[in-house]
């Protein structure tokens, strides 16, 4: 079990802060997130994106902006699930919360903090019939550890900039890469489509197109694909492999969430904007993209105004009675808390 003082749900622009919000009143944060990485949207959607509405920065990659929330929030230790969906949550005789995910962790905190976004990252399935046999079973639609694939025969399936990269990436690890995709033409950047080609003529990469793949054969465990040509659908053959790694993007979804007892609206939490951002559950949270008020705007900066407002009540739930003055963070803050960073 993992105990914590926020349970944040989402590492995307808002969870990231409000580790940090919540580490200048000295309350320990742990971060759930479905992606295999931080930065919600900003890593997984656009990277590479500037944005022109952070304060104090004229411009900014939305990858570099991750980068600088995860370093000014690291002084203050956060956890992290990664790679792991909240799915359900319960209340405790004491208050507090424990939320479990999809594989099973369980963490317990007083107070849940929902930064969820748009949802959480839902792959895209190829149309398999048999595919949710494989999955975990050497189907895997997001890759987490590159390592897992040294010395492997791997398939990626798919057009875009995920297929491209990791096939390039994983051209150096796995003893054999082989990119599917059922169109010639790809619709990632141009430079990794000139890399994978010339991976291909180095024979480094076994590039298939137009092609798709049908069908997986294997005993429990993916043994090989069914790999159907386009140009020939009567052409059909099997390719011997021990990954296939679909990769036709995700699709955020609330997802479990919604079935929490929260108030929802428009695909969205209900919370009162007069105050923290608090839902109908006391304790628990919602802020950020995933919240619903009069007048809201799903912009970073907002996510970050409501975490602030939110680490304040949340300090008065994890520590009843005790007085707390606000002050800059250059100041001292809390309690035995002088306000030096770290
Ligand atoms: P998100 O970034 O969506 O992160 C939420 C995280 O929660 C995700 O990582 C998700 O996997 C996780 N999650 C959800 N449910 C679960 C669950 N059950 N279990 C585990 N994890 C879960 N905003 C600006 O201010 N300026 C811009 O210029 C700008 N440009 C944009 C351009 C594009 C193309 C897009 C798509 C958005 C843009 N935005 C911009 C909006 C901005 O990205 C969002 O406002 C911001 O990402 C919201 O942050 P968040 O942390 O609330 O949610």
């Amino acid at each position: 079990m993992i105990k914590t003082d926020i349970l944040i749900i989402g590492a995307g622009p808002t969870g990231l802060f409000t580790v940090f919000e919540a580490g200048l009143l000295k309350l320990k944060c742990h971060l759930i997130d479905a992606l295999p990485q931080a930065g919600g949207q900003c890593t997984e959607l656009y990277p590479k994106k500037p944005i022109y509405d952070i304060p104090a920065y004229p411009e900014i990659m939305a990858g570099d902006l991750t980068l600088k929330l995860l370093e000014q929030c690291k002084q203050f230790q956060p956890g992290f699930t990664l790679g792991e969906r909240a799915e359900t949550i319960e209340k405790q005789e004491d208050g507090s919360f424990i939320v479990t995910t999809n594989k099973g962790t369980q963490h317990q905190a007083p107070v849940v903090a929902i930064a969820g976004g748009l949802g959480s990252f839902e792959p895209r399935k190829p149309l398999i019939h048999n595919i949710t046999d494989y999955e975990d079973n050497g189907v895997e639609y997001m890759i987490k550890d590159p390592e897992m694939y040294r010395g492997k025969r791997v398939v990626i399936a798919g057009g875009g900039d995920s297929a491209l990269d990791w096939s390039i990436f994983l051209s150096d690890i796995a003893s054999e890469v082989t990119l599917i995709h059922r169109r010639n033409e790809f619709r990632g950047h141009l430079d990794s489509v000139d890399k994978v080609q010339e991976l291909k003529n180095l024979g480094k990469i076994n590039l298939i197109t137009p092609a798709e793949v049908t069908g997986i054969v294997g005993h429990e465990k993916v043994a090989a694909v069914v790999v159907s040509q386009a140009a020939h659908i009567e052409k059909e053959f099997e390719l011997e492999c021990d990954h296939f790694i679909p990769l036709f993007g995700l699709s955020p979804k609330l997802g479990p969430i919604a079935n929490w007892g929260l108030e929802i609206e428009k695909n969205a939490i209900k919370v009162d904007n007069c105050l923290d951002y608090q839902t109908n559950i006391p304790g628990i949270f919602a802020i950020g993209d995933v919240n619903i008020y009069p007048g809201k705007l799903k912009l970073i900066l907002c996510g970050f105004h409501e975490a602030t407002l939110m680490c304040q009540s949340a300090y008065q739930i994890i520590n009843p009675g005790k007085r707390y003055v606000l002050k800059y963070t250059t100041v001292a803050g809390v309690d035995g808390f002088d306000g030096t960073r770290k």
